[in-house]
């Protein structure tokens, strides 16, 4: 690194952070990062640490793809937790059933790696699956499970040691704009190009122009089960017949129309805190398990009843050997209603990047590296 190259600053050490200042460091940058608190604390390490190719849309998969690649070349360098397991939708409804059969049906024009299962086929792969409930299962080959706590630690100190990147935690920056970062210790820093990516915090850096964007916070509930006995594996990662409903790589299905119309009829509650649910493993054999969906203006206090229904609706497909709660937590990130991820330039040579919704993880090295692919160096 040398200080003729072009200086990049990031705002914001979460996922989306630091995809920017991996792009931009192998792109040729000279890159610091500035992250008001101690460490990653944000949706970036509240999260499944689900790489999730299968639920983007076609148009987006191979964008995914490149993020898993990006993910695989991270773990192996830095010894991080990696689990390529793939995952598992279990669905218990002929309506579910149907929507399954649709895509994978349709899978092979948008390059999902996907195949129709038995009930007899999900219980021999996923042992966590309750027996005699499951109608059907589609099991695909792409996902991969990362550990979000490790992983947003290990990222800044591998930044560091393989690219140069250089760190300023516990600083908040104040302003940015005209080629110099402000920040809250009373420092001025100069940069060629600034990226803000704040998560969901729209209220400190231009505050009018998230007010005019199409984001909106989303607050999701989670739980953490306690290691399960005796080194049980979840294998696949799991998906329910009720995240049809979440992704949009399932939208093109003519069934999806009766799924969502059943849930709405007969469970609006779940509707109501858009609630389906999903579970991975962690490196230490726990469960993590979720999730829940409140946009806008939303309680800062977490409730009972959400993660009743959560475990009602898990205990209905799935059978663990422990199911002893020992972490719940909410994670807040900026949705988009319209896009994979929010860009705008409010000033020259600074952008705003971030509005990954629920797939930060999955999409975010991806989303990076095509940003920094697609230009020369600035100056
Ligand atoms: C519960 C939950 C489960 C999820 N599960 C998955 C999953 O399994 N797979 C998946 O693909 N996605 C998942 N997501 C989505 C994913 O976690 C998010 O899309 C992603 O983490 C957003 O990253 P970010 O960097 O924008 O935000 P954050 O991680 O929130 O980072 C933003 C950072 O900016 C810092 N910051 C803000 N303002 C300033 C400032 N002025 N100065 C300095 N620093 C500042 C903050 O302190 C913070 O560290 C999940 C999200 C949640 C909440």
């Amino acid at each position: 690194m040398t200080s003729s190259q072009p200086h990049v600053a990031i705002v914001g050490a979460g996922i989306v952070g630091l995809a920017h200042a991996w792009a931009a460091a192998r792109a040729g940058y000279r890159v610091t990062v500035f992250e008001r608190t101690d460490k990653a604390r944000g949706a970036s390490v509240r999260n499944f640490g689900m790489c999730w190719p299968i639920g983007q849309p076609a148009e987006h998969f191979p964008l995914a793809m490149r993020s898993r690649e990006l993910w695989v070349e991270f773990t192996k360098a830095t010894g991080a937790y990696a689990r390529p397991c793939g995952s598992m939708h279990v669905v218990a409804h002929d309506d579910e059933a149907a929507v399954l059969e649709e895509f994978v049906r349709a899978a092979p024009d948008g390059g999902f790696q996907v195949e129709l299962l038995t009930r007899a086929q999900v219980e021999e792969r996923c042992p966590g699956v309750k027996r005699g409930v499951a109608k059907a299962g589609m099991f695909s080959t792409t996902e991969m499970n990362v550990d979000p706590r490790e992983a947003m630690a290990f990222l800044p100190g591998f930044l560091a040691e393989k690219h140069g990147v250089r760190f300023h935690w516990n600083t908040a920056v104040t302003q940015v704009g005209d080629g110099k970062l402000h920040t809250a210790r009373g420092e001025v820093h100069a940069y060629d190009e600034a990226f803000v990516c704040s998560g969901h915090d729209f209220e400190s850096l231009f505050p009018e122009i998230f007010a005019a964007s199409p984001l909106k916070p989303c607050k999701l509930q989670m739980l953490r089960t306690v290691p399960q006995p005796g080194g049980w594996q979840l294998g696949p990662m799991l998906a329910s017949g009720l995240t049809l409903r979440q992704y949009s790589s399932f939208l093109g299905c003519p069934s999806l129309a009766e799924v969502k119309a059943r849930v709405a009829w007969d469970m609006p509650e779940l509707d109501r805190y858009g609630i389906h649910v999903m579970a991975s493993q962690d490196r230490f054999g726990g469960i993590v398990l979720g999730d829940s969906h409140e946009y806008g203006e939303f309680e800062i206090f977490d409730k009972a009843e959400v993660d009743e229904l959560m475990l009602r609706e898990l205990r209905k497909l799935f059978d663990f050997p422990d199911w002893t709660i020992a972490e719940r937590w909410h994670g807040i990130y900026a949705k988009h209603f319209g896009d994979v991820e929010y860009r705008a330039e409010p000033t020259p040579g600074v952008h705003i990047a971030g509005g990954t919704s629920g797939s930060g993880m999955t999409m975010s090295f991806g989303l990076a590296d095509r940003f920094f692919a697609k230009r020369e160096l600035a100056v």
